[in-house]
Parts: C-alpha cells; structure tokens; sequence
C-alpha cells in the first residue's frame, strides 16, 4: 500500500477529530479502506484490522509503549511489532455447545457496540434466538477466541519486580493518539511557515520536513 501524504494525514484527522471512541476508530478504518456503508457491520477485530494497516502506512511498523507495572508501578518502555499485534485467527466454528445447548453465534460488531443498551443486550445480538444463562455465561469467551483481533493482549514481564502479566493494547487509542500529534506538529509548522513566509498549507507541505525544520529555524518559530 502506499505510504500516506501529510495532506492526506491531516484529512483523516480532521474527519475522526470531534468523535470518540467507536465512531472514531470507523472513521479511521473507512480512511483505511474500509468501505463507509459496511463498516458498523464487520466484526470489530475486521475493523480493527484496517486501523493496524493505517497506523503501518503512516508512521510504519514499529509500535513504541510505555507501560506501567501493576505490580510495583516502574515504568516499562518497550516496542512492539506489528506481527505481536496480530493473533493468530482461529477457524472455530460459530456455535457454541454448552450444559445441553448448541446456539449459533456471530462476532461482535461496532454497530453492536453503538447500539446495545446493555452488556446482555450486546450479547443477545449476536446469537439467534434465545439466550439460555448457562449460555450466556460462557459467550463472552466464545466471542473472544471466535475474534482474537478484537482483544489484543500482550504479554509482559517487569524487569525490575518480575511480575508478569497481560496487557490490553487498543489500536484506535493508540493510532489516534499518534495523528494527533502529528497532526497538531503539522498545523504549528503551517501556521508557522504562512505567517513568516506567506506561505499557503499545500506550499508548507510541499516542502520536504527537513527543509521545513530548517525554515522554521530561519524564522525563528521553532516549537
Ligand atoms: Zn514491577
């Protein structure tokens, strides 16, 4: 796939920015290809599948973390790849037997998320027909093994205690957090660069970013 454009990477931001949360991670897939109409629909690790391939476009493959130890609070620095955020998918079967019942089931979508008002109305929607509790009790790990990319973990141990444990890594949170950034650096070196230059936002980031760095300087305007 084609690397992103600053243009383009400005364009996804201002779409996503003003959402939170599931509507935010759709906006960032349908910037990643994924098609506008369906994307409430795909199960939520499908979508989240789009927003991994658009964090690679942008800023590459390579996920730098810090996380703090539950266990004694040190501040863990560590960096990921792409291929530790991609369980391997299972093919298992759609049904779940359980305590003498065979219900069928689908995995979870946003659209399930946005709508259900409830956690057991979540959960009905994505079986056919009635929902008996000792079914219920253990959709939530069927759901969970049927869609692995819906809830990455990664494993981790703490250097300093040896605790170990897993961790939830959430791809919207973290791609967002980054084109924020990038974002606002952008917007800084456009306003930047238009007030000392007269510069318009196609000119500034028609210049490479090492020029820019370095107009910045002569300016004066460095951040
Ligand atoms: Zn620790």
């Amino acid at each position: 796939m084609a690397a992103f454009t600053e243009a383009s990477l400005l364009d996804v931001w201002e779409a996503a920015h003003g959402l939170s949360g599931v509507r935010r991670a759709l906006a960032l897939a349908v910037a990643a290809g994924a098609e506008p109409a369906g994307v409430g629909d795909l199960a939520v690790g499908r979508r989240d599948e789009f927003l991994l391939a658009l964090r690679e476009r942008c800023f590459g493959t390579a996920f730098p973390c810090l996380v703090d130890c539950p266990s004694c609070g040190a501040e863990l620095e560590l960096e990921l790849s792409s291929r530790d955020l991609r369980p391997s998918q299972v093919d298992s079967a759609p049904v779940l037997a359980v305590a003498g019942y065979e219900v069928e089931f689908r995995a979870v979508t946003s659209r399930d998320v946005l709508e259900a008002t409830s956690r057991r109305a979540l959960l009905e929607r994505c079986v056919a027909g009635e929902l008996p509790e000792a079914v219920l009790a253990a959709l939530p790990e069927a759901l969970a093994a049927a869609d692995p990319q819906a809830d990455v973990r990664i494993e981790l141990d703490c250097a300093v205690c040896g605790h170990r444990w897993a961790s939830p890594f959430d791809i919207a949170g973290y791609l967002w957090t980054e084109l924020e950034a990038r974002a606002r650096r952008l917007l800084y070196d456009v306003h930047a660069l238009a007030l000392a230059y007269g510069w318009s936002e196609a000119e500034v980031l028609a210049v490479s970013p090492g020029r820019r760095r370095r107009y910045l300087e002569l300016a004066g305007t460095v951040a």
